[in-house]
């Protein structure tokens, strides 16, 4: 889509609904094909700022979470509608900070406006109301029941920390801002600096938005600055009463401790690391070339750069092996390196290859071709042994980026081995006939139930679906919470809590939970769900 008006890029803090520029060290993004800095340079928010915003959005909460569930789902629609109207200017900027296709641009535009409007739609209807009513009982013997009425209610003020590897759909307008907005929680989103310009951008969507549909001014805000500094001080801030991260384990637990060690300790819902095991049981070796391809494929997409990336390939040697690690490094030897999506995740994915190269219990099978070019992915395959990677944890370290392991097994029973030692996981995949090792993929399967927050058959992990049924979650240090997803319409429980009143009369009560239901939404009426007509 062309953009009708072009907004200026001033570099400023977007603090509700007013623009401040800020007076700490000045971030820029840098082109990470080119290795140019990129105009306006953002000066980092001082700690005024940090506490104008915080103050905002606790007072804007009153307000915002007293919205009628249909006004909310419309102001979620209007912000896709105004990251839509960014057009090509947002296309441009996402393609410049990132070294991405414009393909992928647009496909993640799509995405979170997507997932923007999905939002609206799954609270129109109620669903995250889980609204619950057990009627009075007065004749109940030998005591009577009084009236009891469950609803979730937002928790108050929610920190997002935009993540470096999806510009758009887990940033500032993400999977983390959409379901706490959803929620009814302000939001204070602490920008990527990998991605300046087109924080800047869908922040001013998010602002324009706010004031079409008449949301009270501190609803958002977005603030630039290092994480260590402006980031810590918003995780400490007493009004903010959640958190959503998606990054790296370091970042992720440092933000977990100071939140854990606040007077008031809140939720930290954090996407952290995560090797996406994928296990090929002795009949998928019945269809070499489409395990050689597939995996190919979500290895080497984005540049690796995936939180579902496949880091492990397990199999039981057999016959067929040899061929299969054979066709994989000759692919991988023709890989054509891709730019990286900033200096320090390339510096961090060539000091992981250099670990892993220099680690005996490894042999490197293959790597496509070095380049001059800056940031430059180089994929990378390796293999060991079952009993290897049994006894050295390094080697299930997460590697960010176009980077994987075979583990050889020598029987059934090393392959189980593998399941139950791993650590947490976003995924793990199992590969099979499926008439054929029955009775080793339930063992597989119940293995990885312990572990991670999605099991896939016969596919590879990346391409994460944003649907209703989604967890993108998984057992630490997948995840910093288990009970929890960052993808898919569940994903806005984190941001909310159940509340029971008790005998109350009707005036009184929200109207998810009120006898007449005005909204007519679905019920759990004395046991039993009541269907919205
Ligand atoms: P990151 O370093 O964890 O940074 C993510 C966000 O958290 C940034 O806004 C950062 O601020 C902030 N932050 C970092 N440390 C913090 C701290 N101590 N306190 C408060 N805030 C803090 O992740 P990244 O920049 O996206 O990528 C770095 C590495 O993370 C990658 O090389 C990769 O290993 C890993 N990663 C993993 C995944 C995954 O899904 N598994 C996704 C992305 C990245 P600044 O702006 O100051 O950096």
């Amino acid at each position: 889509m062309i953009t009708l008006n072009m907004i200026k890029l001033n570099g400023n803090q977007i603090i509700g609904n007013s623009e401040q520029p800020g007076n700490e060290a000045v971030i820029k993004s840098t082109n990470p094909l080119t290795g140019q800095q990129l105009d306006p340079g953002y000066k980092g928010a001082n700690k005024a700022q940090v506490n104008e915003a915080c103050l905002l959005a606790k007072n804007a909460f009153d307000t915002y979470r007293n919205t009628s569930l249909k006004i909310r789902a419309e102001f979620l629609e209007e912000i896709a509608n105004e990251i839509e109207n960014l057009g090509d200017q947002l296309t441009k900027k996402f393609i410049e900070e990132s070294g991405l296709p414009e393909g992928r641009a647009k496909g993640e535009t799509g995405r979170t406006v997507g997932q923007l409007r999905m939002f609206a739609n799954h609270i129109k209807n109620g669903f995250a109301t889980n609204a619950t009513i057990d009627t009075a009982l007065l004749d109940r013997k030998p005591s009577a029941r009084t009236d009891h009425r469950l609803t979730n209610i937002p928790l108050g003020p929610i920190v997002v920390f935009g993540a470096s590897n999806f510009p758009l759909a887990f940033s500032v307008a993400g999977g983390d801002t959409a379901s706490a907005l959803a929620a009814g929680c302000p939001v204070i989103v602490k920008g990527h600096s990998a991605h300046l310009g087109t924080s800047e951008l869908v922040g001013k969507a998010i602002i324009s938005a706010i004031k079409k549909c008449g949301m009270p001014n501190g609803t958002f805000s977005l603030l630039f600055g290092s994480g260590s500094i402006v980031g810590q001080e918003l995780v400490s801030n007493k009004e903010i009463k959640g958190i959503g991260f998606t990054g790296s384990r370091k970042g992720g637990l440092a933000i977990l401790k100071t939140a854990q060690s606040r007077k008031e300790p809140i939720p930290v819902y954090a996407e952290m690391s995560s090797i996406n095991p994928v296990f090929l049981l002795p009949s998928a070796f019945e269809n070499i070339q489409s395990i050689v391809d597939g995996f190919i494929n979500s290895l080497t997409m984005g540049a690796g750069q995936f939180c579902t990336n496949p880091g492990l390939l397990v199999f039981i040697e057999n016959n067929e092996s040899q061929k299969l690690i054979k066709s994989l490094s000759d692919v991988i030897v023709k890989t054509n390196t891709q730019t990286m999506l900033t200096e320090n995740i390339y510096n961090s994915y060539c000091a992981g290859l250099s670990r892993l190269e220099k680690n005996k219990k490894i042999k490197l099978l293959a790597k496509s071709n070095s380049s001059t070019e800056p940031n430059q992915c180089q994929a990378a395959l390796f293999e060991t042994t079952g009993k290897n990677f049994l006894s050295d944890t390094d080697l299930a370290e997460e590697v960010f980026g176009a980077s994987s392991l075979i583990v050889k097994c020598e029987t059934e029973y090393e392959m189980e081995e593998i399941a139950k030692s791993i650590e947490g996981q976003l995924t793990g995949s199992l590969h099979l006939n499926k008439d054929q090792d029955e009775k080793l993929a339930k063992r597989i399967i119940s293995q990885l139930e312990l572990k991670v927050g999605r099991i896939i058959f016969n596919q590879f992990p990346t391409g994460v679906e944003v649907c209703n049924a989604m967890v993108h979650g998984g057992v630490y240090p997948a995840t910093s919470d288990s009970r929890s997803t960052s993808v898919g319409s569940t994903a806005i429980n984190r941001f909310l809590r159940p509340i029971c009143y008790q005998n109350f009369p009707q005036t009184y009560l929200r109207d998810e939970i009120k006898d007449h239901n005005p909204n007519n939404i679905t019920q759990l009426l004395n046991g039993e769900y009541k269907s919205s007509t």
